[in-house]
């Protein structure tokens, strides 16, 4: 694997670093791509954010993120279709591949994940047509399931998948090792998304044992017990040859060392895969 396929989610450096710093580091280290996060563009500016990725040179392989369908009503469920609708627009001024969707976990209260998984649904037909129009595809991220409750409530591929067959053009998926990697339908799933053009997306990073932090406590690829070899042969074999994404949230540990730490091991792990 080479680095000209690495892209850099910048939550991997986000307590290190603004967006213009970040994309002006990747690009000075060779790295190709990143994945920008909305609080980061809102802070620095879209326009600014816009113009730091353009002078770099940079791809754009996702925005993230949009989703958050789940609501107790309907005004919440429309005003999240509406925040989406910015999203996209944010998603197409900085050129992003995509729109990377965590799809929202269990409304306030409730405790009927079929009534919530019924309302992904629906928001995401009701985004679609606005994605399409803008050119935006909508990668929907399946997520562990523990965060079902309070995240997501699409956790498996095959789910995603699912829903992308009932919505048609313009939907797929973001396949991110942490969240799948333990699905004994993983193989045979990617192929699936393959076949049918799905793949907008592929994040890794890895599972530490112990993981210390449900959220925060990412490994970066090497460090834990994901086959990112094996899996990443897999994505290759469903034909998606474009940038593998690095991302990592780690408030114990990769957060805390310098910026250009952080890239130089991604570059090297990265490699080494
Ligand atoms: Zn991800």
């Amino acid at each position: 694997m080479s680095a000209d396929n690495l892209s850099i989610n910048l939550a991997t450096v986000r307590a290190q670093w603004t967006l213009p710093q970040a994309v002006e580091a990747c690009a000075r280290m060779g790295i190709r791509a990143v994945d920008p996060w909305r609080d980061q563009v809102a802070a620095c500016g879209l326009d600014t954010a816009m113009r730091a990725i353009r002078d770099a040179d940079l791809a754009v392989t996702g925005y993230c993120r949009g989703g958050t369908f789940t609501a107790p009503d309907a005004a919440g469920r429309q005003a999240a279709i509406d925040d989406n609708k910015r999203a996209i627009d944010e998603a197409a001024a900085l050129g992003a591949e995509c729109l990377v969707l965590v799809v929202g976990g269990l409304p306030q209260s409730s405790r009927d994940i079929g009534a919530a998984r019924a309302m992904v649904r629906d928001g995401l037909a009701a985004l679609l047509p606005y994605a399409r129009e803008a050119k935006i595809p909508l990668a929907i991220e399946p997520l562990h399931p523990m965060y079902a409750g309070d995240r997501a409530c699409v956790n498996t591929l095959a789910q995603a998948l699912d829903l992308c067959d009932q919505l048609g053009d313009g939907a797929g998926v973001a396949i991110d090792t942490y969240h799948v990697w333990w699905d004994p339908e993983l193989e045979t799933q990617i192929a699936r998304a393959g076949r049918d053009k799905r793949i907008l997306a592929y994040h890794i990073c890895d599972w530490l044992i112990p993981t210390r932090d449900l959220l925060l406590d990412r490994g970066m690829p090497g460090d834990g017990v994901i086959d990112l070899a094996r899996i990443g042969a897999w994505i290759a074999a469903a034909g998606y040859g474009a940038f593998t994404e690095i991302e990592i949230f780690s408030r114990l540990d990769w957060w805390t060392r310098p910026g250009e730490e952080v890239l130089s091991t991604c570059i090297e792990r990265f490699e080494a895969i």
